[in-house]
């Protein structure tokens, strides 16, 4: 009974359901990539900020590293200081003026040391602060991206929320139009929407080209398709073409 109803249609007919199908299908597009997109983008500000505070815990351990060295020099300024104390004392008990040079210099050295020391606290110094401007960059883009991150997250759950009803009536829709697509003509459009990542199996022609590929269409070949007494197909890409007018007049 169904073959017997099937063979009434005629070409029109049969295009007029599956470019049906095809804004459905089309919409339901557009919906998966709008997501796949926001996804994307959530995925990217994630690993960004995986970055930062890579970055910034890097920062910290440099900064705890110098600190560290601060520490060691301040320790040793204390011990040339006690050595000098230590030094100058054994200088008011010593037996020759030879004994006085030997514990001068030695006092000597302690003193450059020291002077060392503290021109490397000064440096280290200087490396902190620097240390601390990066840290505080890393900081203002942690706190900017989490924010986006956030915003986008929301941005996310409200588009799936609101897309989840459209799409489940999308979905139907999609399934009962694709009951009414004649068989030969819904596999040929499955299997073309398969190879292309637009998803586009039938379209218009625009501007005397397939709105597929953009590839030239004759007008003889034009003027066929017009007359909507036989499918055609693009030479170039397969895609089944229509007339505009055909195209416009069918709603989803
Ligand atoms: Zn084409």
């Amino acid at each position: 009974m169904a073959t017997a109803k099937s063979k009434e249609f005629s070409v029109e007919e049969k295009m007029t359901a599956l470019l049906k199908l095809q804004k459905i299908d089309s919409k339901l597009d557009e919906i998966v990539i709008l997501r796949g997109e926001l996804s994307m983008e959530v995925n990217d500000l994630e690993d960004e900020l995986e970055g930062l505070n890579t970055r910034l815990s890097n920062i910290e351990a440099e900064i705890q590293g110098v600190e560290d060295f601060i520490v060691e020099k301040r320790g040793a300024i204390k011990n040339s200081e006690a050595l000098i104390k230590k030094y100058e004392t054994q200088q008011d008990n010593v037996k020759n003026n030879r004994e006085f040079e030997a514990i001068s210099k030695e006092i000597e050295h302690e003193e450059l040391e020291m002077q060392y020391s503290e021109k490397q606290i000064r440096e280290a110094n200087f490396k902190i602060k620097q240390k601390e401007e990066a840290k505080k960059l890393a900081q203002k883009a942690l706190k900017s991206r989490e924010t986006d991150l956030k915003e986008k997250k929301v941005e996310l759950e409200k588009i799936i929320k609101d897309t989840a009803t459209e799409e489940k009536e999308l979905e139907k829709r999609s399934e009962s139009a694709r009951k009414e697509a004649e068989p030969r003509l819904l596999k040929a459009y499955e299997k073309i929407r398969r190879t292309y990542r637009n998803g586009l199996a039938i379209v218009r022609i625009e501007r005397d080209s397939c709105g597929g590929c953009f590839n030239a269409i004759p007008p003889q070949v034009q003027a066929e398709i017009r007359q909507r007494k036989k499918i055609i197909a693009c030479e170039n890409c397969g895609r089944i073409l229509v007339d505009s007018d055909l195209y416009e007049t069918v709603e989803i």
